[in-house]
């Protein structure tokens, strides 16, 4: 464990701005949503927010304030044993704010909120209902906290209205006590995409890992085996990227060709979409993977 590794070529981007990402980026300004594409700078900003070939238009909204209960050892979040008590009014705010944006396709997440006696399950489902009253056309993903295990706040969420549920393993199960907060395992990350399939098996379930961790390829491939044996129908791979200087080092930059076999791999195994590349994130071009793939 020494030097840190130099940036290969591949992951380094510049972030082209198409004529919608201007529109969004404009309309966002008055609307005080939080979005993770602009906090965490990511890369794919204007193939998201521009639509791509299919015109969807994707971004991933931050519900619950920006301060987490966890400290996961790759998240750059904020992290308090006691964030800010919820604003009551977010749910209604938000999903007026997301209906007038006119995105096609919707990330909603949040950080994990230990402090709320359902994790704010409720609080979440309600913006999902919410903003498929105001526009029924709206796809919705939830990408959700595991809720430590609670089956009934992850129920709460399946049946709010949403079109996907994501929950990430982020990585290897041998991997997950050195990456994520110990109240997260891969089991029972494993339960609760397997509970939202049991409550509404007509969506979709969706999971990303993230690569470069120090995880073997025997791992990745076990992991894989074991999602889709767990009935996951999607997912993303990407590579992982440090922070700060405070969070974990990236052990390895995979490369461009290992994630298209990772791809490969996906596909062979049966999920419904495998998206893997170096910048590949969980809400990767989200709509336009969900139309291309799951509604022709
Ligand atoms: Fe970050 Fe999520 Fe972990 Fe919180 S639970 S520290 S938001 S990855
Ligand atoms: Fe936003 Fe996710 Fe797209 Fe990044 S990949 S721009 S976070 S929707």
């Amino acid at each position: 464990k020494g030097e840190r590794l130099r940036l290969p070529p591949w992951v380094k981007t510049e972030i082209p701005m198409g004529k919608n990402y201007n529109r969004l980026k404009n309309t966002l300004r008055s609307l005080n949503l939080h979005t993770v594409c602009e906090e965490a700078r990511c890369p794919n900003i204007s193939e998201c927010w521009g639509g791509g070939e299919y015109g969807t238009a994707t971004a991933t909204i931050m519900l619950m304030g920006d301060t987490c209960t966890r400290g996961c050892r790759f998240c750059s979040v904020k992290t308090a044993r006691k964030p800010p008590d919820l604003d009551p009014d977010e749910p209604y705010n938000t999903a007026k704010a997301i209906a007038d944006w006119g995105l096609d396709y919707v990330v909603l997440t949040s950080v994990d909120r230990d402090d709320i006696a359902d994790g704010g399950a409720g609080h979440f489902a309600k913006t999902v209902t919410l903003l498929k009253e105001r526009n029924s056309k709206i796809l919705i993903e939830c990408l959700t906290p595991d809720f430590r295990g609670d089956l009934k706040a992850v129920e709460t969420i399946a049946l709010s209205g949403l079109d996907v549920y994501a929950h990430n393993v982020e990585t290897v199960p041998e991997l997950q006590r050195h990456v994520r907060d110990p109240r997260a395992n891969f089991d029972q990350s494993i339960a609760v995409l397997k509970h939202a399939k049991v409550v509404r098996p007509d969506i979709i379930s969706k999971t990303s890992i993230m690569l470069g961790l120090g995880e073997t390829d025997d791992q990745v491939y076990n992991t894989l085996a074991a999602l889709k044996e767990a009935g996951v129908d999607c997912l993303t791979l990407g590579q992982y990227m440090q922070p700060t200087k405070r969070h974990l080092k990236v052990e390895e930059y995979v490369t461009p060709e290992k994630f298209k076999h990772w791809e490969g791999v996906g596909t062979e195994l049966g999920f419904l979409y495998t998206a893997s590349g170096p910048l590949v994130r969980s809400s990767y071009k989200a709509g336009e993977f969900f139309l291309k793939n799951l509604v022709e």
